[in-house]
């Protein structure tokens, strides 16, 4: 089987001796790299011309202001019409917030004793499931933490439950969003329809990793999580990567996940549908002490160069971030969702009453209709069943 850490070393001294030597391009740069980045795979720029762009997300100053705004009308002119444009939804669904693993920016973390956690029963989950699909959804995400509970047979039966109720929906289907498993049991929920994971890699900087999840039991294990992808990618599922941002580097975060998606395309045939975009943010008041910050320039620079550099994959644009931001960077294809079930077990239905002691992160939770009215206005509508059918798996 095709594994990243086979070529972790490589990539990673690769990146890290591009950002050595990488300036801030002038205006007349930028002009000079976009004129061969276009809407197709094949336009793709190098991950030197990339790290260029990402700069003008770290350099303060005029030059820099006008190259962001650049690269704005050219994102915005390749990917965002004046009408026309879809998001795609997708129906986080809480099921655990158990967790062994000791992540200081989750409120799911082991290490706080005053998260409410729950788990859900069958019954609750179907009622759950009943709630997000009578609101339209079709694609639902199971959403776990590292809860010792769900072994294979259990995701199994969680997610052939979930198969079940989108089955005869046009677009519909199921993800699951777990800490890293076996080639195995990805193995058995593909065989019970599950058509993707969404795993952020939080960071390829191995040294930031360390000092992020050493305390977590699972977690800490950052060389056989890095080749979580290829191991659902190995049994036919669909994967989401990302960097968390704000834990490393994020021009290094960005160009590693660039890498790592185009290694995705290269071993598998398929690169990522979505790229994930989430940034560390405060929880429950408590001061994360980050070395490295992510300012909305830098973030927003991130996203546009993820678009640039991969074509074809969307971007997941995330409720923990304001909807004003949002919207100024959605672009056609992107992933977003409005409602979280709060984060929590149970959220769609009130479960814990929705105690904000229970949820993994702050999020902004949106009403339906003004989002509705907010996207039209730009020119977007909301795809609820954009899932393609499940592509043939010659061997596996
Ligand atoms: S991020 Fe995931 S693994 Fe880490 S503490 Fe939260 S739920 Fe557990």
């Amino acid at each position: 089987m095709s594994l990243f850490s086979s070529v972790y070393a490589e990539r990673d001294d690769e990146v890290r001796a591009i950002l050595e030597a990488v300036r801030c391009p002038s205006p007349q740069r930028v002009e000079e790299i976009l004129a061969h980045s276009g809407a197709a795979s094949s336009d793709a720029l190098n991950l030197a011309e990339l790290a260029e762009l990402l700069q003008i997300g770290a350099t303060p100053g005029t030059d820099s202001d006008a190259s962001f705004e650049m690269l704005r009308a050219h994102t915005r002119r390749l990917w965002r019409a004046p009408s026309g444009n879809r998001v795609r939804y997708v129906a986080p669904i809480y099921v655990s917030s158990f967790c062994v693993d000791a992540c200081p920016y989750c409120n799911f973390s082991a290490l706080r004793k005053d998260t409410v956690r729950h788990r859900l029963g069958l019954a609750e989950l179907d009622r759950e499931i009943e709630l997000v699909l009578a609101r339209d959804a079709r694609v639902v995400e199971l959403v776990y933490a590292t809860d010792p509970e769900y072994d294979t047979r259990m995701l199994v039966r969680d997610v052939s439950r979930a198969v079940e109720a989108v089955r005869h929906l046009d677009g519909g289907g199921v993800l699951l969003c777990t800490e890293y498993l076996s080639a195995h049991a990805y193995e058995a929920l593909a065989d019970a329809g599950l058509r993707g994971i969404v795993q952020w890699d939080e960071t390829l900087d191995e040294r930031a990793y360390a000092r992020w999840h050493a305390a977590s039991p699972r977690k800490s294990d950052f060389r056989t999580r890095m080749d979580n992808h290829d191991r659902a990618l190995g049994a036919g599922l669909e994967v989401a990567n990302g960097a968390l941002f704000g834990l490393a580097d994020f021009r290094y975060d960005a160009l590693m996940q660039v890498a790592r998606a185009r290694y995705f395309a290269e071993a598998w045939g398929r690169g990522p549908f979505v790229m994930g975009t989430a940034r560390l943010k405060p929880i429950a008041g408590k001061e994360l002490h980050l070395q490295t910050t992510v300012d909305d320039r830098a973030h927003e620079t991130a996203l546009m160069v993820y678009k640039i550099a991969l074509p074809q994959a969307g971007r997941w644009l995330q409720t923990r971030e304001t909807f004003e931001i949002n919207l100024r960077n959605l672009l056609d294809d992107d992933v977003f969702t409005y409602s979280c079930g709060e984060v929590q077990p149970g959220g769609y239905t009130q479960i814990n009453a929705t105690s904000p002691a229970g949820a993994q992160f702050g999020v902004n939770e949106m009403e339906r209709s003004y989002v509705d009215r907010a996207l039209s206005a730009q020119g977007f509508h909301i795809d609820y069943g954009w899932m393609a059918a499940p592509r043939a798996l010659a061997t596996r």
